[in-house]
């Protein structure tokens, strides 16, 4: 009898450390909720503070340095979306033209720019592959 109660008891205990396991997993995972509602609320934290800076308020030295490297950043992004524009129109031209006297006048390799005559699938001047 002594010995049957001894496994029943190890069963007991079994069951609860798994019961114990799915418990603490629980936790864990709320945990990982909390803390990623923590990050989220520190960017909306970040993104109140510094409108608050674009709208004139003044902040202690470390909070207003983060806000200008901020705004920093923001102006590059504006600068490197014009540089973009630009590239685009200057890129866009070439290209059509190149491909409208492509088709009057046979291939050119993308490669070297070389002009190709018949249906090779390479390139005759360097051997790069045709495009088509
Ligand atoms: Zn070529």
């Amino acid at each position: 009898m002594a010995f049957l109660d001894k496994v029943s008891d190890l069963g007991k205990s079994a069951m609860k450390k798994a019961g114990e396991g799915v418990e603490a997993g629980k936790i864990a995972l709320k945990i990982n909720e909390e803390k990623g509602k923590i990050k989220d609320t520190e960017i909306e934290l970040g993104k109140y503070i510094y409108s608050q800076y674009l709208n004139g308020a003044e902040f202690d030295a470390t909070a207003k340095e983060m806000c200008v490297k901020m705004k920093d950043m923001y102006e590059n992004i504006e600068e490197l979306q014009k540089q973009r524009e630009e590239v685009g129109k200057d890129e866009a031209a070439p290209t059509m033209q190149a491909s409208s006297v492509a088709a009057e006048a046979g291939k050119f390799c993308p490669n070297c720019g070389a002009k190709q005559s018949g249906e090779s699938k390479f390139c005759a001047s360097c051997g790069g592959k045709l495009e088509g």
